[in-house]
């Protein structure tokens, strides 16, 4: 077939309406490029209906009367239009979808995201590059080289440092536990784990987490061989934080003990109370105990964000691993996420070289490829666009206004709770996650329990209030996630209100 170039839209418009019907309508290329526009326009003004129709956060729906609906739906029947297809994915997907830019949306660690990053994810999935080497996404592995440098900047790094975008934070925390297991097993016991697997000593190896810190590190250290029981729980002090002198005896009995102590974790922003471990006199201590300290940063790092908050993260610089989760708090679409190492030198252990991808002859210097830098992924999603958009539109500043917003709101929070004789709040915030119950006089500790879980499900079941729980010594308290800059106080009252409305409908049963 002949090739035709086109040289201007009319031209174009001409040729689609001689040829009506292109070979392989469905895959996107030149011929279909208006079956693309039509389609992606579709899929928008489904988008917008969802922002136009949805006022809860969720319907409130079942498993069972969703679920009763997706028996009709056979795959050897293909549907007839993109008409039906959206028709019926409005049904059983956007109508009961939660909607994460409502305020009443105030469970967990979802972010609304900004309109630059949704604009980019048009071109990422359609252009499609993948970022593991130059020759399948040239500009774009520059382009994520470039925001894990900024990243880095921000961190506090020098210019040695490097990273990877990754899936998640989950992802992020294995590759900074694996490369401090590979390295301390190469330092200090010659052993090369990537080639020979664990070495001998690999039962006795421990991990130093706090006891709020989130549970990708037991699953990471079990996916590594090292087994659950390898992290060793550090408690917290009266604000939920890992408690320095309780690490400090941690690491002595394992010791005393015989094993081997080889990272500490620390988290910025716990998961459950959004607090930040004491970076400084973890650093401290990783550093006398020659250990490798992680920081898991995946809710913490939009403090980077922010003069006014950032002295949160001081001590950070001192990791040699930090894990980011843009999806968390730089109001990122999923995913979008980072592992940064203080030193380009930290990632070369987990370099492998295939043939006919990534060869060892190649230069990399002059062609640059990110595969040497990931495990968990070959072909990756050019995510990193998405942070371009945001930051080149945006700029640092304005995103760290949300967070300081978003913090500010915390803390109004806190104190209306606070003040409150009816609910009870278990500790301040750092960042933006307030732990509280609502507690009437002479109700029994079990019943407070029974009647906070009552609170939560009575509002999940109608969709009005998305709140998230949580369990503190083996209590049962409800949790706020604040992550919305458009969140106000008033909502908060609102949300409070209706939290004792429920509470006191309970009593009243
Ligand atoms: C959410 C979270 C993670 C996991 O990140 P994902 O992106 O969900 O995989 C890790 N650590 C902390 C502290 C988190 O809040």
């Amino acid at each position: 077939m002949e090739n035709i170039s086109y040289t201007n839209s009319t031209e174009r418009e001409e040729f689609s309406a001689i040829i009506e019907t292109p070979p392989f309508q469905d895959i996107f290329y030149e011929k279909t490029a208006d079956a693309y526009r039509d389609a992606v326009d579709q899929a928008k003004e489904l988008v917008m209906s969802f922002l136009e129709n949805q006022q809860k956060p969720f319907s409130g729906i079942t498993p069972a009367e969703l679920g009763a609906q997706f028996k009709q739906i056979k795959f050897d029947t293909p549907l007839n239009s993109y008409d039906e297809m959206f028709a019926e994915v409005k049904e059983l997907y956007v109508d009961h979808a939660t909607a994460f830019h409502l305020p009443s949306y105030i469970a967990h660690l979802n972010c609304p995201v900004v309109i630059p990053a949704l604009a980019a994810e048009v071109l990422i999935s359609a252009i499609n590059s993948s970022q593991d080497t130059w020759d399948q996404s040239a500009g774009g592995t520059l382009m994520e080289r470039r925001l894990i440098d900024w990243t880095a900047e921000q961190i506090g790094f020098g210019p040695e440092a490097d990273g990877v975008f990754t899936g998640g934070g989950s992802q992020s925390n294995l590759m900074g536990l694996l490369l401090a297991r590979d390295y301390f097993a190469l330092d200090r016991l010659g052993h090369n784990i990537k080639l020979d697997g664990n070495p001998a000593e690999y039962a006795k190896f421990r991990i130093f987490v706090s006891d709020k810190s989130h549970f990708s590190n037991q699953k990471n250290a079990s996916l590594m061989g090292l087994g659950e029981r390898s992290i060793i729980q550090v408690k917290t002090d009266s604000r939920f934080r890992m408690d320095i002198d309780a690490l400090e005896l941690a690491i002595q009995k394992e010791l005393e003990s015989g094993n081997i102590p080889i990272a500490i974790i620390a988290t910025a922003g716990t998961t459950d109370f959004g607090n930040v471990d004491p970076l400084n006199k973890i650093g401290f201590l990783a550093e006398k105990h020659k250990l490798w300290m992680h920081v898991d940063a995946a809710y913490g790092c939009g403090l980077l964000l922010t003069d006014k908050h950032k002295y949160l993260l001081n001590g950070i610089e001192l990791a040699h691993s930090v894990t980011i989760d843009y999806h968390k708090s730089f109001f990122q679409p999923i995913s979008s996420s980072a592992f940064i190492v203080r030193d380009k030198k930290l990632l070369e252990i987990i370099r492998h070289h295939a043939d006919y991808l990534n060869p060892k002859e190649e230069n990399y210097e002059a062609y640059p490829a990110q595969i040497n830098k990931s495990i968990t992924q070959s072909t990756r999603r050019f995510d990193a666009l998405k942070l371009w958009f945001t930051l080149r539109l945006m700029g640092r500043e304005k995103l760290g206004e949300y967070i300081d917003t978003v913090i500010a709101t915390a803390k109004e929070a806190a104190s209306v709770i606070k003040a409150d004789p009816m609910l009870e709040l278990l500790s301040d915030s750092d960042i933006s996650i307030l732990v509280f119950r609502y507690k009437s006089i002479g109700v029994s500790p079990g019943n407070v329990c029974a009647l906070n879980e009552f609170i939560k499900k009575k509002m999940f079941h109608t969709g009005e209030v998305l709140v998230a729980s949580t369990k503190v010594d083996g209590n049962y308290y409800l949790k706020f996630t604040i992550l919305n800059p458009l969140t106000t106080l008033q909502d908060i009252h609102k949300i409070l209100n209706l939290i004792k409305t429920y509470g006191a409908a309970y009593l009243n049963n």
